[in-house]
């Protein structure tokens, strides 16, 4: 389902056709608009549109160029509407100083009495920051306001910015300006967690690129979505999984995801074989409390059996058309070297080719060499190194069996390479990672690949 969770549908610019806007969006696929409050005024024009569209969810709030008309009236009146089941959220507040509509002093005490009401009714806050990040971040952090996260509508920042957005717990807002050249956005977008970011259209303002000089309106995040997946690398349908997921856990405080034995991604099935792992990489993610991928919880209380893995993947097979089936996890497939060959096994009836996500210390967690037994299953096997000399693996992957694990890493990928299976090694554009010396180093083992992965910021 798809979600555009900024929309100003009670803007004069909707007065005569909001029905049809409203009958497009759903024909778009989008099931929830989350329509933003600004003024005065659009606080009962928020709180009747909630009640007209099942649909629409609203957040009530004083937009900071309206900072000025901030009063007691006013105050009690966001108040009452807090109360209400379908207001979900505070906004939109923050800071303004492109346009300067109400002054600064008064935008930043209106800004801090709204993440107080916020915190008071436990909703998060939708943000409006232009050049002005560096208060609202301040302010934010000061007041608190990570208690109950938010979303930064409009994302105004860079890659530093959003570390500091994320950091406080709330999302990226991403829209039109996605499709907009000069934008700095796709370079963000593109290696943003796939956790950390919900879709959204501004309407009636902010149109995507082809549709620059009209009004914008809900449907059009479709069109945000797919570029977005253009970006990543992803499919259409990923990316409108994690925005949905992302902003159900913020918005609507969705809990008890259950874990996934098996999902699928870009077009593949992954199968989460295990949390286990002989390293702890600088830039592993596994130890984090939430490891949500793309809506998929990968926090598994208990490693799957061979039975579950296969069921899950199975399901799944039958339910669309997939390229691949690739054992990895958030740890090292090779810690359950007889579940994950009984699990392949088992799987290979489905006819889809198999590949193997593993650390390539297989042989040294078993003691012998499994690359015979794995090459009888898996087509394919691709190993992370992320180093090019035992200094450097141990300072990165920091292994369980110190400096010598880089060597039986270099074992098990030569004799992978040359096994029937596709050997490819990975390394990630991780800061300390030396790409070309790695490519080198690879390049000197005969039949194995070289890949180099994007790195997601955390
Ligand atoms: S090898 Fe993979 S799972 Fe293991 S610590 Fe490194 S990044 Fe995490
Ligand atoms: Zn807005």
């Amino acid at each position: 389902m798809l979600v555009d969770s900024h929309v100003h549908l009670d803007m004069n610019q909707f007065k005569d056709d909001l029905d049809d806007v409203i009958a497009r969006a759903r024909a778009a696929g989008v099931g929830e608009m989350l329509q933003v409050c600004y003024d005065a005024r659009s606080v009962d024009n928020t709180i009747a549109l909630t009640r007209r569209y099942a649909d629409v969810y609203g957040a009530l709030g004083i937009h900071p160029h309206d900072a000025k008309d901030w009063d007691e009236v006013l105050e009690k009146k966001i108040k009452e509407g807090l109360l209400l089941k379908r207001i979900v959220a505070v906004g939109e507040t923050g800071l303004d100083y492109y346009r300067d509509l109400s002054p600064r002093e008064r935008q930043r005490e209106v800004f801090r009495r709204q993440i107080g009401i916020a915190l008071y009714f436990k909703k998060p806050i939708v943000v409006h920051s232009r050049e002005a990040f560096a208060d609202t971040i301040a302010i934010l952090r000061e007041e608190g306001a990570s208690e109950v996260g938010g979303i930064f509508h409009a994302f105004p920042g860079g890659v530093e910015e959003a570390r500091q957005a994320i950091d406080l717990g709330f999302l990226i807002g991403i829209g039109g300006p996605l499709t907009y050249k000069n934008s700095r956005l796709p370079a963000l977008a593109k290696i943003l967690p796939s956790s950390a970011f919900v879709l959204e259209t501004d309407c009636p303002y902010l149109p995507p690129e082809l549709h620059r000089g009209t009004r914008n309106e809900p449907a059009r995040v479709a069109i945000v979505r797919d570029r977005l997946a253009a970006i990543r690398g992803a499919e259409p349908v990923d990316v409108e999984r994690a925005a949905e997921s992302n902003y159900a856990r913020l918005i609507h405080k969705k809990r008890n995801i259950p874990g996934a034995v098996a999902y699928t991604i870009k077009g593949n099935i992954y199968i989460n074989v295990t949390r286990a792992c002989t390293n702890n990489c600088t830039f592993c993610l596994r130890n984090r409390r939430d490891n949500f991928l793309y809506g998929y919880n990968l926090n598994l209380a208990v490693d799957p059996t061979a039975s579950e893995m296969v069921e899950a993947a199975t399901a799944l097979a039958r339910e669309g058309r997939y390229g691949e089936i690739v054992f990895c996890g958030y740890g090292e497939p090779t810690c359950r070297t007889a579940d994950l060959l009984e699990a392949a096994r088992a799987l290979k009836s489905l006819g889809l080719p198999l590949r193997l996500d593993t650390n390539g210390h297989g042989n040294m967690i078993n003691r012998r060499d499994i690359v015979p037994e794995l090459a009888e299953v898996f087509d394919g096997v691709s190993v992370s190194l992320n180093a090019h000399d035992r200094a450097s693996y141990a300072r990165l992957c920091r292994p369980d069996a110190g400096e010598k694990a880089f060597d039986a890493v270099l074992d098990f990928l030569r004799r992978a390479a040359a096994s029937r299976m596709a050997c490819t090694v990975t390394v990630l554009d991780y800061p300390g990672v030396d790409v070309e010396a790695c490519r080198a180093l690879v390049s000197s083992i005969p039949r194995a690949r070289f890949r180099v992965r994007t790195y997601y910021m955390e």
